[in-house]
């Protein structure tokens, strides 16, 4: 029986309904499980200081493009709209091989980790010369995360009226047995599982109606989540109507689309019907504030949504539209956001943290974690408020407000990934200079 005791916490802030925040507070770890939190725990085990520092739920990413992080800040991309930012990039990422999609989810995934991320959800929609799902998995693996990977696909090329090159799109019915295949090697029901999988079209503007109605169908027969791009800009609103005559919200829900077990990233465009089907319909949404403001997408009404009980998680996105992957970051741009949209007083400190935590947990299906309780999985971030950006501040929610933006220490499924701002599980100096030969390679 392994136990790990964070003794000392100044602030432990569980998330729980109530939003308990528990002041020089311990938190009990045994065999990946939180066995106790409170004050004054003892163990026969390890003991870890927690002193001068803030302990929350591992922060959850709900949607990124890991791959992406090999193509950051690329001249000519760097301020299109959607549309166009696509079609820069493609060419790129058509070169791409295992070994990209490995050492990019690895880059990807040790930023998430030093930012507070315990979970990330990826979604890789391009499998270029020989590249595929199991090349992240293992990624994912090694750094020490849990992770959501999604099979995604584009069907639907240029000379058929997509956006992508042909070149980057497969056939539909390779498409579905690679879910299978990859479903049934990965695929982890279980309560405290490491990996999901789940199956995710890339939008409706690079697949077919055939293959949006398919897959659902697919995945409600394996038990495993769907995902996509929904209603991200005015331009996919447009596409949508010109094309299938309904707007996103009713092509979802026609193709089987909606439903506890979905989650669209985006959703900047949804109207007052569509955030009413969702929250009916208990279909998440992965809000990417960065990207959304880097697009110039908009700001999605993430306010309408909350107040109309749809489940909101917060997601990076991909490091070609970021270009930053920092999770925490990525809560204070979503309170920031919103209220420059409805109002300082539309969106705390405190609710933004939920939606990392809570509001991520309930999106990808996962109620073993997101908040600090007996018998939630043990994925913890220890945010070191000691320092010059935390000096000076009164409160816990000067975490979002203030910072740090680093985590001190962090632990997944009870084993600790990041020590004294450190991985612990990859050496990222190696790992940092293998991303920027591959970079180079594609630059030239
Ligand atoms: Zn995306």
């Amino acid at each position: 029986m392994a136990e790990t005791l964070l003794r000392g916490a100044k602030v432990v802030v569980t998330m729980d309904d109530a939003g308990t925040e528990l002041a020089s507070a311990d938190v009990l770890i045994r065999d990946g499980v939180i066995a106790a939190v409170g004050q004054g725990l003892t163990t026969t085990g390890t003991v870890h200081s927690a002193a001068g520092c803030v302990i929350t739920p591992g922060l959850i990413n709900t949607h990124h493009h890991l791959y992406q992080t090999l193509t950051r800040a690329v001249p000519g991309g760097q301020d299109a709209l959607l549309f166009g930012w696509l079609r820069t990039l493609y060419p790129i990422w058509a070169k791409f091989g295992p070994e990209e999609m490995f050492i990019s989810a690895q880059a990807g995934l040790v930023e998430l980790a030093l930012s507070g991320c315990t979970l990330s959800s990826d979604h890789l929609y391009l499998y270029p010369n020989g590249a595929r799902l199991d090349d992240t998995i293992a990624a994912a693996a090694e750094v020490g995360l849990r992770f959501h990977p999604t099979r995604g696909a584009m069907s639907i090329g240029e000379s058929d009226g997509g956006l992508p090159p042909d070149a980057l799109v497969e056939r539909e019915d390779a498409i579905l047995n690679d879910c299978i295949r990859v479903i049934d090697a990965f695929h982890d029901p279980r309560p405290g599982a490491m990996v999901r999988v789940g199956v995710a079209p890339c939008s409706p503007f690079s697949v077919s109606t055939d293959l949006m109605r398919n897959a659902a169908l697919l995945a409600r027969d394996k038990g495993v989540m769907l995902h996509t791009h929904l209603a991200e800009n005015d331009e996919d609103v447009a596409y949508s109507l010109e094309r299938f005559g309904c707007r996103p919200g009713q092509y979802a829900e026609d193709l089987g689309w909606t439903g506890p077990d979905v989650w669209h990233a985006h959703c900047v465009k949804l109207d007052a019907g569509e955030i009413d089907l969702f929250a009916r319909s208990g279909t998440g949404v992965a809000h990417c504030p960065c990207s959304n403001c880097r697009l110039g997408s908009g700001i999605a009404p993430v306010r309408a949504m909350r107040d109309a009980g749809v489940n909101v998680g917060l997601g990076v996105d991909g490091s070609a539209s970021n270009d930053s992957g920092n999770l925490i970051g990525e809560a204070r741009q979503a309170m920031l956001l919103q209220r420059v949209q409805n109002g300082a007083d539309k969106m705390s400190a405190r609710e933004a943290l939920r939606l990392a935590t809570r509001g991520g947990a309930a999106v990808l299906g996962r109620d073993d974690l997101g908040q600090i309780a007996t018998g939630k999985r043990a994925d913890l971030a220890i945010w070191d408020v000691s320092g010059i950006e935390s000096a000076g501040s009164w409160d816990a929610a000067a975490l979002v407000l203030a910072g740090p933006t680093r985590v001190r220490d962090l632990f997944v499924e009870g084993r600790q990934v990041v020590g004294n701002g450190r991985m612990l599980t990859v050496d990222t100096a190696a790992l940092t200079l293998r991303q920027n030969r591959l970079a180079r390679a594609l630059m030239d």
